[in-house]
Protein backbone atom coordinates (compact mmCIF):
# COMPACT_ATOMS: atom_id res chain seq x y z
CA UNK A 1 0.00 0.00 0.00
CA UNK A 2 1.80 3.18 -1.25
CA UNK A 3 0.42 6.56 0.17
CA UNK A 4 0.78 9.91 0.77
CA UNK A 5 2.44 11.25 4.70
CA UNK A 6 2.31 15.05 5.68
CA UNK A 7 4.69 15.45 8.29
CA UNK A 8 4.43 18.69 10.59
CA UNK A 9 6.83 19.90 12.69
CA UNK A 10 8.59 23.27 13.71
CA UNK A 11 11.63 21.87 14.16
CA UNK A 12 13.39 19.92 11.50
CA UNK A 13 15.10 17.30 13.15
CA UNK A 14 11.83 15.61 14.42
CA UNK A 15 10.64 16.39 10.56
CA UNK A 16 13.74 14.28 8.98
CA UNK A 17 13.52 11.48 11.70
CA UNK A 18 9.55 10.66 11.09
CA UNK A 19 10.49 11.15 7.11
CA UNK A 20 12.87 8.21 7.97
CA UNK A 21 11.46 6.32 9.53
CA UNK A 22 8.33 6.42 6.84
CA UNK A 23 10.29 6.16 3.91
CA UNK A 24 11.88 3.24 5.56
CA UNK A 25 8.55 1.21 4.77
CA UNK A 26 8.02 3.24 1.64
CA UNK A 27 5.61 5.46 2.18
CA UNK A 28 5.72 8.99 0.30
CA UNK A 29 6.45 12.06 2.31
CA UNK A 30 5.75 14.95 2.26
CA UNK A 31 7.26 18.09 4.98
CA UNK A 32 5.92 21.32 6.45
CA UNK A 33 7.66 23.56 9.01
CA UNK A 34 4.31 25.63 10.41
CA UNK A 35 0.72 25.51 10.36
CA UNK A 36 -0.26 27.93 7.39
CA UNK A 37 2.33 25.82 5.45
CA UNK A 38 0.91 22.75 6.37
CA UNK A 39 -2.83 23.75 5.64
CA UNK A 40 -1.37 24.41 1.93
CA UNK A 41 0.39 21.34 1.85
CA UNK A 42 -2.95 19.37 2.50
CA UNK A 43 -4.80 21.22 0.07
CA UNK A 44 -2.00 20.63 -2.78
CA UNK A 45 -0.43 17.35 -1.86
CA UNK A 46 -3.73 15.47 -1.03
CA UNK A 47 -1.95 13.49 2.00
CA UNK A 48 -3.12 10.34 3.26
CA UNK A 49 -2.10 10.73 6.44
CA UNK A 50 -1.20 14.33 8.41
CA UNK A 51 1.19 13.58 11.53
CA UNK A 52 0.82 17.11 13.18
CA UNK A 53 2.58 18.32 16.04
CA UNK A 54 0.89 20.20 18.55
CA UNK A 55 3.59 22.84 20.01
CA UNK A 56 4.56 25.37 17.26
CA UNK A 57 4.64 28.97 17.05
CA UNK A 58 2.00 31.19 15.60
CA UNK A 59 -0.27 28.44 15.04
CA UNK A 60 -0.43 25.33 17.27
CA UNK A 61 -1.79 22.05 15.87
CA UNK A 62 -4.84 22.02 17.69
CA UNK A 63 -5.83 24.62 15.24
CA UNK A 64 -4.35 23.52 12.25
CA UNK A 65 -5.87 20.26 12.93
CA UNK A 66 -9.22 22.27 13.67
CA UNK A 67 -8.81 23.94 10.05
CA UNK A 68 -8.25 21.41 8.33
CA UNK A 69 -11.30 19.37 9.71
CA UNK A 70 -13.26 22.69 9.15
CA UNK A 71 -12.79 22.74 5.66
CA UNK A 72 -15.35 20.01 3.12
CA UNK A 73 -12.22 20.17 1.16
CA UNK A 74 -9.78 18.38 3.54
CA UNK A 75 -12.17 17.17 6.21
CA UNK A 76 -11.92 13.50 5.16
CA UNK A 77 -8.39 13.62 6.07
CA UNK A 78 -7.12 11.33 8.76
CA UNK A 79 -5.18 13.51 11.20
CA UNK A 80 -2.63 12.22 13.82
CA UNK A 81 -1.19 14.89 16.71
CA UNK A 82 2.00 14.36 17.35
CA UNK A 83 3.39 15.38 21.14
CA UNK A 84 5.88 15.74 23.79
CA UNK A 85 3.19 15.89 26.19
CA UNK A 86 1.10 12.96 27.75
CA UNK A 87 -1.06 15.14 29.20
CA UNK A 88 -4.91 13.85 29.14
CA UNK A 89 -5.66 17.28 28.48
CA UNK A 90 -3.95 17.44 25.48
CA UNK A 91 -5.39 14.43 23.97
CA UNK A 92 -9.00 15.71 24.64
CA UNK A 93 -8.32 18.60 23.29
CA UNK A 94 -6.88 17.34 19.90
CA UNK A 95 -9.35 14.80 19.34
CA UNK A 96 -12.44 17.37 20.52
CA UNK A 97 -10.73 19.36 17.14
CA UNK A 98 -11.40 16.23 14.91
CA UNK A 99 -8.01 14.63 15.36
CA UNK A 100 -8.56 10.82 14.29
CA UNK A 101 -5.29 9.80 17.13
CA UNK A 102 -2.33 10.89 18.82
CA UNK A 103 1.15 10.02 19.13
CA UNK A 104 3.62 10.74 22.53
CA UNK A 105 6.94 11.40 21.43
CA UNK A 106 9.41 9.51 21.54
CA UNK A 107 7.11 7.93 18.52
CA UNK A 108 6.94 4.15 19.27
CA UNK A 109 7.70 2.71 15.88
CA UNK A 110 5.11 0.01 16.08
CA UNK A 111 2.30 2.06 16.83
CA UNK A 112 3.34 4.64 14.41
CA UNK A 113 3.03 2.07 11.49
CA UNK A 114 0.18 0.43 12.63
CA UNK A 115 -1.40 3.45 13.19
CA UNK A 116 -0.96 5.13 10.01
CA UNK A 117 -1.75 1.76 7.95
CA UNK A 118 -4.99 1.80 9.60
CA UNK A 119 -5.71 5.34 8.95
CA UNK A 120 -4.20 5.20 5.26
CA UNK A 121 -6.76 2.33 5.03
CA UNK A 122 -9.88 3.88 5.85
CA UNK A 123 -9.48 6.74 3.89
CA UNK A 124 -9.09 4.79 1.23
CA UNK A 125 -12.48 3.11 1.43
CA UNK A 126 -13.71 6.75 2.46
CA UNK A 127 -12.03 8.37 -0.74
CA UNK A 128 -13.96 5.84 -2.65
CA UNK A 129 -17.48 6.22 -1.34
CA UNK A 130 -16.49 9.96 -1.80
CA UNK A 131 -15.84 9.46 -5.25
CA UNK A 132 -19.16 7.46 -6.23
CA UNK A 133 -21.13 10.11 -4.45
CA UNK A 134 -19.09 12.78 -6.30
CA UNK A 135 -20.53 11.49 -9.46
CA UNK A 136 -23.94 10.80 -8.06
CA UNK A 137 -23.89 14.43 -6.82
CA UNK A 138 -23.08 15.56 -10.55
CA UNK A 139 -25.91 13.46 -11.69
CA UNK A 140 -28.02 16.58 -9.30
CA UNK A 141 -29.68 13.89 -7.34
CA UNK A 142 -28.07 13.92 -3.57
CA UNK A 143 -27.66 16.48 -0.90
CA UNK A 144 -24.73 18.88 -0.25
CA UNK A 145 -21.81 17.46 1.06
CA UNK A 146 -21.37 17.59 4.37
CA UNK A 147 -18.57 16.96 7.10
CA UNK A 148 -17.19 14.61 9.16
CA UNK A 149 -17.49 17.01 12.02
CA UNK A 150 -21.17 17.56 11.24
CA UNK A 151 -22.31 14.27 11.74
CA UNK A 152 -24.06 13.59 15.19
CA UNK A 153 -22.34 11.94 18.05
CA UNK A 154 -24.96 10.98 20.57
CA UNK A 155 -27.40 8.58 20.80
CA UNK A 156 -25.25 5.93 19.16
CA UNK A 157 -25.60 1.99 19.98
CA UNK A 158 -22.89 0.25 21.86
CA UNK A 159 -21.26 -2.81 22.90
CA UNK A 160 -19.01 -3.17 25.84
CA UNK A 161 -17.09 -6.62 25.53
CA UNK A 162 -15.09 -6.29 29.49
CA UNK A 163 -15.53 -8.63 32.64
CA UNK A 164 -13.38 -6.42 34.60
CA UNK A 165 -16.09 -4.73 36.64
CA UNK A 166 -14.36 -1.65 36.95
CA UNK A 167 -13.49 -0.70 34.17
CA UNK A 168 -16.64 -1.64 32.51
CA UNK A 169 -18.45 0.83 35.15
CA UNK A 170 -16.41 3.59 33.84
CA UNK A 171 -17.21 2.80 30.04
CA UNK A 172 -20.95 2.68 31.06
CA UNK A 173 -20.26 5.88 33.06
CA UNK A 174 -18.71 7.52 30.00
CA UNK A 175 -20.88 7.02 27.12
CA UNK A 176 -24.43 7.59 29.27
CA UNK A 177 -22.77 11.49 28.84
CA UNK A 178 -23.55 11.39 24.99
CA UNK A 179 -27.25 9.24 26.27
CA UNK A 180 -25.07 6.14 24.20
CA UNK A 181 -27.27 2.53 24.58
CA UNK A 182 -24.52 0.94 26.10
CA UNK A 183 -25.16 -3.66 25.92
CA UNK A 184 -22.71 -4.33 28.46
CA UNK A 185 -20.89 -8.45 27.84
CA UNK A 186 -18.18 -10.04 29.75
CA UNK A 187 -17.37 -12.92 27.35
CA UNK A 188 -16.94 -13.57 23.43
CA UNK A 189 -20.34 -15.67 23.20
CA UNK A 190 -22.83 -13.62 24.41
CA UNK A 191 -21.18 -10.50 22.51
CA UNK A 192 -21.78 -12.66 19.40
CA UNK A 193 -25.81 -13.00 20.42
CA UNK A 194 -26.25 -9.06 20.86
CA UNK A 195 -24.52 -8.65 17.61
CA UNK A 196 -27.08 -10.87 16.03
CA UNK A 197 -29.51 -9.16 16.80
CA UNK A 198 -28.41 -5.27 17.17
CA UNK A 199 -26.98 -3.09 14.99
CA UNK A 200 -24.28 -1.61 17.15
CA UNK A 201 -22.30 1.84 15.86
CA UNK A 202 -19.03 0.59 18.29
CA UNK A 203 -17.61 -1.84 19.99
CA UNK A 204 -15.60 -1.58 23.16
CA UNK A 205 -13.02 -4.83 23.37
CA UNK A 206 -11.09 -5.84 26.28
CA UNK A 207 -8.06 -7.39 25.02
CA UNK A 208 -7.17 -8.61 28.85
CA UNK A 209 -10.40 -10.92 29.25
CA UNK A 210 -10.13 -13.63 31.94
CA UNK A 211 -11.17 -16.51 29.66
CA UNK A 212 -10.26 -15.52 26.05
CA UNK A 213 -8.09 -14.40 23.99
CA UNK A 214 -9.83 -10.42 22.73
CA UNK A 215 -7.26 -10.21 19.70
CA UNK A 216 -8.66 -13.48 18.43
CA UNK A 217 -11.96 -11.88 18.88
CA UNK A 218 -10.79 -9.08 17.29
CA UNK A 219 -10.45 -11.03 13.97
CA UNK A 220 -13.63 -12.91 14.45
CA UNK A 221 -15.09 -9.95 14.47
CA UNK A 222 -13.86 -8.73 11.47
CA UNK A 223 -14.73 -11.76 9.48
CA UNK A 224 -18.15 -11.58 10.61
CA UNK A 225 -20.61 -10.04 8.36
CA UNK A 226 -22.89 -8.83 10.68
CA UNK A 227 -19.73 -6.76 12.84
CA UNK A 228 -17.62 -6.80 9.48
CA UNK A 229 -17.69 -2.90 9.32
CA UNK A 230 -18.22 -1.53 13.12
CA UNK A 231 -15.90 0.26 14.13
CA UNK A 232 -13.66 -1.43 17.10
CA UNK A 233 -12.08 0.52 20.06
CA UNK A 234 -9.37 -1.92 22.05
CA UNK A 235 -9.29 -1.61 25.48
CA UNK A 236 -5.48 -2.83 26.54
CA UNK A 237 -2.49 -2.50 29.36
CA UNK A 238 0.65 -1.13 28.20
CA UNK A 239 2.31 -4.29 27.51
CA UNK A 240 -0.22 -4.83 24.79
CA UNK A 241 0.75 -2.63 22.50
CA UNK A 242 2.35 -5.44 20.17
CA UNK A 243 -0.75 -7.33 20.48
CA UNK A 244 -2.60 -3.87 19.82
CA UNK A 245 -0.75 -2.94 16.70
CA UNK A 246 -1.65 -6.54 15.02
CA UNK A 247 -5.53 -5.73 16.02
CA UNK A 248 -5.21 -1.95 14.05
CA UNK A 249 -3.19 -4.08 11.20
CA UNK A 250 -6.51 -6.01 10.86
CA UNK A 251 -9.02 -3.44 11.27
CA UNK A 252 -9.58 -2.50 14.71
CA UNK A 253 -10.09 1.34 14.23
CA UNK A 254 -8.53 2.40 18.09
CA UNK A 255 -7.26 1.61 21.13
CA UNK A 256 -7.29 3.08 25.09
CA UNK A 257 -4.87 2.05 27.65
CA UNK A 258 -5.42 1.00 31.37
CA UNK A 259 -5.87 2.95 33.57
CA UNK A 260 -8.96 4.32 31.55
CA UNK A 261 -9.80 7.76 30.99
CA UNK A 262 -13.08 8.87 31.16
CA UNK A 263 -13.12 11.91 28.76
CA UNK A 264 -10.11 10.81 26.21
CA UNK A 265 -12.58 7.54 26.35
CA UNK A 266 -15.31 9.71 25.06
CA UNK A 267 -13.44 12.04 22.66
CA UNK A 268 -12.68 8.21 20.66
CA UNK A 269 -15.64 6.93 20.94
CA UNK A 270 -17.24 10.27 19.36
CA UNK A 271 -14.49 10.22 16.60
CA UNK A 272 -15.87 6.67 15.67
CA UNK A 273 -19.13 7.51 15.68
CA UNK A 274 -18.77 10.53 13.64
CA UNK A 275 -16.50 8.36 11.42
CA UNK A 276 -19.29 5.56 11.14
CA UNK A 277 -22.08 8.12 10.81
CA UNK A 278 -20.09 9.80 7.63
CA UNK A 279 -19.47 7.06 6.06
CA UNK A 280 -23.02 5.59 6.33
CA UNK A 281 -24.51 9.02 5.05
CA UNK A 282 -22.13 8.78 1.59
CA UNK A 283 -23.30 5.35 1.01
CA UNK A 284 -26.71 5.83 1.90
CA UNK A 285 -26.64 8.91 -0.64
CA UNK A 286 -25.21 6.63 -3.60
CA UNK A 287 -27.41 3.72 -3.32
CA UNK A 288 -30.54 6.36 -3.52
CA UNK A 289 -28.70 8.09 -6.11
CA UNK A 290 -28.14 5.11 -7.92
CA UNK A 291 -31.83 4.01 -7.50
CA UNK A 292 -32.89 7.39 -8.62
CA UNK A 293 -30.77 7.09 -11.91
CA UNK A 294 -31.99 4.10 -13.02
CA UNK A 295 -35.71 4.09 -12.58
CA UNK A 296 -38.57 5.88 -13.37
CA UNK A 297 -39.63 8.76 -10.33
CA UNK A 298 -43.43 8.44 -11.25
CA UNK A 299 -43.76 4.72 -11.62
CA UNK A 300 -40.86 3.42 -10.07
CA UNK A 301 -40.41 0.91 -12.81
CA UNK A 302 -36.61 1.12 -14.55
CA UNK A 303 -36.30 3.32 -17.02
CA UNK A 304 -34.86 3.87 -20.13
CA UNK A 305 -30.83 3.95 -19.40
CA UNK A 306 -31.58 0.63 -17.23
CA UNK A 307 -32.98 -1.08 -20.02
CA UNK A 308 -30.51 -0.89 -22.43
CA UNK A 309 -28.10 -1.83 -20.67
CA UNK A 310 -30.16 -4.75 -19.25
CA UNK A 311 -31.74 -5.70 -22.37
CA UNK A 312 -27.85 -6.32 -24.11
CA UNK A 313 -27.09 -8.94 -20.84
CA UNK A 314 -30.71 -10.33 -21.07
CA UNK A 315 -29.66 -10.96 -25.29
CA UNK A 316 -26.22 -12.31 -24.73
CA UNK A 317 -26.99 -14.59 -22.25
CA UNK A 318 -30.19 -15.94 -24.17
CA UNK A 319 -27.28 -16.39 -26.94
CA UNK A 320 -25.21 -18.32 -24.52
CA UNK A 321 -27.41 -20.62 -23.16
CA UNK A 322 -29.95 -21.37 -26.67
CA UNK A 323 -32.95 -20.12 -24.89
CA UNK A 324 -35.77 -18.15 -26.87
CA UNK A 325 -35.72 -14.48 -25.39
CA UNK A 326 -39.52 -13.06 -25.50
CA UNK A 327 -39.92 -9.08 -26.17
CA UNK A 328 -43.19 -6.96 -25.93
CA UNK A 329 -43.67 -3.57 -26.45
CA UNK A 330 -46.68 -1.66 -24.96
CA UNK A 331 -48.64 1.63 -25.51
CA UNK A 332 -51.71 2.65 -23.78
CA UNK A 333 -54.45 3.78 -26.13
CA UNK A 334 -55.72 7.15 -26.22
CA UNK A 335 -53.44 8.37 -23.70
CA UNK A 336 -53.59 11.68 -25.02
CA UNK A 337 -57.68 12.26 -24.28
CA UNK A 338 -57.04 11.07 -21.09
CA UNK A 339 -55.22 13.60 -20.55
CA UNK A 340 -57.24 16.34 -22.46
CA UNK A 341 -60.48 15.13 -20.54
CA UNK A 342 -59.24 14.21 -17.27
CA UNK A 343 -56.24 16.56 -16.86
CA UNK A 344 -52.53 15.34 -16.28
CA UNK A 345 -53.05 14.26 -12.58
CA UNK A 346 -55.29 11.44 -14.08
CA UNK A 347 -52.84 10.81 -16.43
CA UNK A 348 -50.12 10.15 -14.17
CA UNK A 349 -52.75 8.09 -11.89
CA UNK A 350 -53.49 5.98 -14.46
CA UNK A 351 -50.13 5.45 -15.51
CA UNK A 352 -49.00 4.15 -12.32
CA UNK A 353 -52.06 2.17 -12.14
CA UNK A 354 -51.04 0.45 -15.27
CA UNK A 355 -47.51 0.17 -14.51
CA UNK A 356 -48.01 -2.09 -11.41
CA UNK A 357 -50.63 -4.30 -12.94
CA UNK A 358 -47.97 -5.01 -15.86
CA UNK A 359 -45.13 -5.69 -13.04
CA UNK A 360 -47.65 -7.78 -11.06
CA UNK A 361 -48.63 -9.77 -13.90
CA UNK A 362 -45.36 -11.24 -15.00
CA UNK A 363 -42.40 -13.25 -13.70
CA UNK A 364 -40.47 -12.10 -11.02
CA UNK A 365 -37.20 -12.30 -13.31
CA UNK A 366 -39.02 -10.79 -16.08
CA UNK A 367 -38.48 -7.23 -16.77
CA UNK A 368 -40.36 -4.33 -17.01
CA UNK A 369 -39.14 -0.51 -18.21
CA UNK A 370 -40.50 2.96 -19.09
CA UNK A 371 -39.37 3.98 -22.04
CA UNK A 372 -40.84 7.51 -21.50
CA UNK A 373 -44.28 8.72 -21.75
CA UNK A 374 -46.87 6.15 -22.11
CA UNK A 375 -44.38 3.33 -24.02
CA UNK A 376 -43.97 0.48 -21.82
CA UNK A 377 -41.20 -2.77 -22.71
CA UNK A 378 -41.30 -6.30 -20.78
CA UNK A 379 -37.92 -8.98 -21.37
CA UNK A 380 -39.27 -11.97 -21.33
CA UNK A 381 -36.03 -14.25 -21.10
CA UNK A 382 -36.46 -18.33 -21.49
CA UNK A 383 -39.90 -17.56 -22.95
CA UNK A 384 -40.69 -19.93 -26.11
CA UNK A 385 -43.23 -18.14 -28.70
CA UNK A 386 -46.45 -19.65 -27.63
CA UNK A 387 -45.62 -18.96 -23.96
CA UNK A 388 -44.76 -15.53 -25.05
CA UNK A 389 -48.43 -14.78 -27.02
CA UNK A 390 -50.06 -16.25 -23.73
CA UNK A 391 -48.00 -13.65 -21.73
CA UNK A 392 -49.10 -10.56 -24.53
CA UNK A 393 -52.65 -11.49 -24.15
CA UNK A 394 -53.01 -11.70 -20.33
CA UNK A 395 -51.70 -8.27 -20.20
CA UNK A 396 -54.18 -7.15 -22.51
CA UNK A 397 -56.57 -8.47 -20.38
CA UNK A 398 -55.22 -7.52 -16.96
CA UNK A 399 -55.63 -4.00 -18.60
CA UNK A 400 -58.61 -3.66 -20.20
CA UNK A 401 -61.16 -6.12 -18.18
CA UNK A 402 -60.73 -4.23 -14.51
CA UNK A 403 -61.29 -0.36 -14.68
CA UNK A 404 -58.78 1.90 -12.97
CA UNK A 405 -59.79 3.82 -9.69
CA UNK A 406 -58.47 7.20 -9.96
CA UNK A 407 -59.33 10.85 -8.98
CA UNK A 408 -61.72 11.40 -12.14
CA UNK A 409 -65.27 12.16 -11.11
CA UNK A 410 -66.56 8.84 -11.23
CA UNK A 411 -63.77 7.72 -9.36
CA UNK A 412 -62.24 4.97 -12.00
CA UNK A 413 -61.95 4.80 -16.02
CA UNK A 414 -61.65 2.35 -18.06
CA UNK A 415 -58.68 2.12 -20.50
CA UNK A 416 -57.02 -0.13 -23.56
CA UNK A 417 -53.69 -0.82 -24.61
CA UNK A 418 -51.94 -2.15 -27.37
CA UNK A 419 -49.23 -4.74 -27.72
CA UNK A 420 -46.22 -5.98 -30.17
CA UNK A 421 -43.98 -8.39 -29.65
CA UNK A 422 -41.32 -10.30 -30.78
CA UNK A 423 -39.72 -13.70 -30.05
CA UNK A 424 -35.99 -14.47 -31.06
CA UNK A 425 -35.07 -18.31 -30.86
CA UNK A 426 -31.78 -19.77 -31.90
CA UNK A 427 -29.88 -18.36 -34.75
CA UNK A 428 -31.98 -15.23 -34.51
CA UNK A 429 -30.85 -14.63 -31.37
CA UNK A 430 -26.34 -13.90 -33.56
CA UNK A 431 -25.80 -10.68 -33.94
CA UNK A 432 -29.27 -8.74 -33.30
CA UNK A 433 -28.80 -5.39 -31.43
CA UNK A 434 -31.27 -4.12 -28.89
CA UNK A 435 -31.79 -1.31 -31.09
CA UNK A 436 -33.59 -3.48 -33.79
CA UNK A 437 -35.12 -5.89 -31.31
CA UNK A 438 -37.40 -2.50 -30.20
CA UNK A 439 -37.65 -1.68 -33.91
CA UNK A 440 -39.23 -5.15 -34.74
CA UNK A 441 -41.88 -5.03 -31.59
CA UNK A 442 -42.59 -0.86 -32.36
CA UNK A 443 -43.04 -2.22 -35.73
CA UNK A 444 -45.99 -4.83 -34.61
CA UNK A 445 -47.14 -2.13 -32.06
CA UNK A 446 -47.97 -0.28 -34.84
CA UNK A 447 -50.02 -2.88 -36.33
CA UNK A 448 -51.84 -3.13 -33.52
CA UNK A 449 -52.70 0.30 -33.19
CA UNK A 450 -53.90 0.55 -37.48
CA UNK A 451 -55.81 -2.69 -36.59
CA UNK A 452 -58.18 -1.75 -33.89
CA UNK A 453 -55.90 -0.96 -30.85
CA UNK A 454 -56.69 -2.98 -27.65
CA UNK A 455 -54.63 -6.26 -29.20
CA UNK A 456 -51.72 -7.87 -29.50
CA UNK A 457 -49.45 -8.40 -32.75
CA UNK A 458 -46.53 -10.72 -32.83
CA UNK A 459 -44.32 -10.72 -35.71
CA UNK A 460 -44.15 -13.47 -37.65
CA UNK A 461 -47.82 -14.66 -36.27
CA UNK A 462 -49.77 -11.48 -36.75
CA UNK A 463 -53.01 -10.38 -34.58
CA UNK A 464 -53.66 -13.01 -31.94
P1 LIG B 1 -52.45 5.96 -29.28
O1 LIG B 1 -53.65 5.17 -28.95
O2 LIG B 1 -52.20 6.03 -30.73
O3 LIG B 1 -51.25 5.47 -28.52
O4 LIG B 1 -52.75 7.45 -28.84
P2 LIG B 1 -52.18 8.19 -27.59
O5 LIG B 1 -53.01 9.40 -27.35
O6 LIG B 1 -52.06 7.26 -26.46
O7 LIG B 1 -50.71 8.52 -28.06
P3 LIG B 1 -49.86 9.81 -28.15
O8 LIG B 1 -48.46 9.32 -28.30
O9 LIG B 1 -50.41 10.73 -29.20
O10 LIG B 1 -50.01 10.56 -26.77
C1 LIG B 1 -49.33 10.19 -25.66
C2 LIG B 1 -49.62 11.21 -24.60
O11 LIG B 1 -49.01 10.83 -23.37
C3 LIG B 1 -49.12 12.57 -24.93
C4 LIG B 1 -48.45 13.05 -23.63
O12 LIG B 1 -48.92 14.31 -23.23
C5 LIG B 1 -48.84 12.01 -22.63
N1 LIG B 1 -47.81 11.80 -21.62
C6 LIG B 1 -46.53 11.48 -21.81
N2 LIG B 1 -45.88 11.34 -20.63
C7 LIG B 1 -46.80 11.60 -19.65
C8 LIG B 1 -46.75 11.63 -18.23
O13 LIG B 1 -45.72 11.38 -17.58
N3 LIG B 1 -47.89 11.91 -17.57
C9 LIG B 1 -49.06 12.16 -18.25
N4 LIG B 1 -50.15 12.44 -17.52
N5 LIG B 1 -49.12 12.16 -19.57
C10 LIG B 1 -48.01 11.88 -20.28
MG1 LIG C 1 -50.73 5.70 -26.59
MG1 LIG D 1 -47.38 6.94 -27.55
Amino acid sequence: MTARVLVVDDILPNVKLLEAKLMAEYYEVVTALNGPEALKRVVEDNPDVVLLDVMMPGMDGFEVCRQIKANPLTAHVPVVMVTALTDVEDRVRGLENGADDFLSKPVNDVALMARVRSLVRLKMTVDEWRARESTATQLGVTDEASTVMAQPVDNAQILVLEDMAFDANKVVDAMARDNNHVTLVSNGMDALKEIAAKDFDLIFLSLNLKNEDGARFCAHLRSNERSRSTPIIMLGEETDLERIAHCLEIGAHDYLLRPLDRNEMLARCRTQIRRKRFQDRLRANYEISLSMALTDALTGLYNRRYFEVHMQKMLQSARENRKPLGFLYMDIDHFKAINDTYGHQVGDEILKGFSSRIKDAVRSFDLVARLGGEEFVAILPDTTPEVAYAVGERLRRVVADTPFPCSSAEGQLSITSSFGGVVLTGDALDNVAVTDVVQRADAQLYEAKHNGRNCVYFEGKGKL
